[in-house]
């Protein structure tokens, strides 16, 4: 067992001892306790999805937003054919009779998000207990595996190692630091810097999606673990690679909120904290699709790039922009591959090529792992939101191969996604940075 499985497993301790104190009225007085940090348990939420919602809408009730706002949901997806939302166990009647006289019907996806959480920590705490095993035998340094989400640490770990291996070609960048003090860790990777053109790839701009930066992290690993026998097309390009976009989110979402979507800012209301940095880019930042609400999980923040991630972002980005051919987000969950515009209702002048390679890598995914993914404009099937970082890439960047990609699953556990789809998920992922790769070299072939 690590050091780091233990703190999970104190982790869990903690929050089992906490929630006692809560039921048995035992406060100690001594022990100044902020309720940001008190663990939020989901015991008997259920996870609802809900159907036909633009009918609701038509009698001008913005469902979502009611059950967010009445019943204290918290909304995990919203699109132009179901909203996928949680309500806790004390609001589940009044919810539910909130529905029934809109005519609304809720599906229940899982009727306890708090055991599917607790699923998830138990099934990757073995994962990390047998990957211990193999580790002892072959004496690597960094904790990483892909039968576990990790902690930060674990993952800045893994690429300082990744520089240490390839000091020639590896650079590692910290770009700036979070509200709460952590940092902003990329790396590059590139055999010729001044030439080759650029792939950037993101994950964990939203803390809850943790397949993100699993992904990410995987992707790294691909592209480093047989490097000098990777195909022309891999290695003539310079990659950027953050994996996790929003460290201060993703540690509170590990250590205190599972649900947690937005950074960690203070903001004027104490138990409102947080700015969806999805929401934060300076591209149709005034528009649809976000809230001027700091208690909102899409509040978008006081003005355009005002949270220090967004800016460290823009401003590494918009100084590499030469060469810049992709940007690679990776998000939870939906199983799709989307492209811009999604601040606005209409396709990009390109959007045939975009459209093309996106369906080439869902292919190629069905193909290796069977799953589905799907080909799209995000507007289209995520509905219209401004602010979106892969927007900003095409509107500030003018870079051509701009994707999101919703990883895993459709619903089934949403967020909660168990370990044991790591590997496969993070493969699919690596698949689409493979077929932009490939779509590079051939649009640059050609004369
Ligand atoms: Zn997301």
């Amino acid at each position: 067992m690590t050091t780091m499985t233990a703190h999970r497993l104190l982790g869990l301790l903690v929050i089992t001892v906490l929630a006692a104190a809560a039921a048995g009225n035992e406060v100690t007085s001594n022990v100044t306790l902020d309720v940001n940090d008190i663990p939020q348990r989901y015991d008997e939420a259920q996870l609802w999805r809900i159907y036909n919602i633009s009918e609701g809408m038509q009698q001008k009730v913005p469902v979502g937003e009611v059950l967010e706002n009445k019943f204290g949901g918290n909304i995990w997806k919203e699109n132009s054919k179901f909203l996928d939302i949680s309500i806790s166990k004390d609001h589940l009647k009044g919810a539910r009779s909130f529905l029934s006289a809109h005519r609304l019907d809720a599906e229940v996806l899982s009727d306890n998000i708090q055991s599917m959480i607790d699923e998830e920590m138990m099934e990757g705490i073995s994962g990390s207990t047998a990957a211990d095993g193999m580790r002892t035998k072959k004496a690597t340094r960094s904790n990483m595996h892909w039968k576990d989400y990790h902690d930060l640490e674990t993952i800045y770990g893994f690429m300082r190692e990744i520089r240490s291996k390839f000091p020639n070609i590896v650079r590692l960048y910290t770009i700036g630091q979070t509200a709460e003090g952590r940092d902003l860790k990329v790396l590059r990777i590139s055999e010729n810097p001044r030439e080759n053109k650029k792939v950037w790839i993101d994950g964990g701009i939203h803390a809850r999606e943790w397949i993100s930066p699993a992904t990410v992290t995987f992707i790294l690993y691909q592209l480093m673990a047989n490097w000098e026998n990777q195909p022309a097309h891999i290695r003539g390009l310079t990659w950027y690679i953050m994996p996790v976009m929003n460290p201060d989110g993703y540690e509170y979402s590990r250590t205190t909120n599972r649900l947690w979507r937005k950074n960690r800012s203070a903001s004027r209301r104490a138990q409102c904290n947080g700015v969806d940095l999805n929401r934060n880019f300076d591209i149709g930042w005034n528009g649809y699709g976000s809230s001027t609400n700091p208690c909102s999980d899409t509040y978008r923040g006081s003005s355009p790039a005002s949270e220090k991630e967004t800016k460290a972002v823009a401003e590494f980005l918009a100084k590499r922009k030469y060469n810049l051919e992709a940007y690679l987000t990776y998000h939870s969950y939906g199983q799709m591959i989307v492209y811009p515009w999604a601040y606005k209702a209409v396709k990009v002048k390109d959007s045939a090529v975009l459209q093309r390679v996106a369906s080439l890598a869902v292919d190629r995914i069905a193909q290796k792992t069977g799953s589905t993914y799907r080909a799209a404009v995000t507007h289209e099937v995520l509905g219209i939101a401004g602010g979106g970082s892969d927007d900003w890439s095409r509107a500030a960047l003018g870079v051509k191969y701009v994707y999101t990609v919703e990883l895993r699953d459709r619903g089934a556990y949403g967020f909660v996604l168990p370990p044991r789809y790591i590997k496969d998920t993070a493969l699919e992922g690596w698949t689409v940075a493979e077929t932009v790769a490939q779509a590079i070299k051939t649009s640059s072939d050609k004369p």
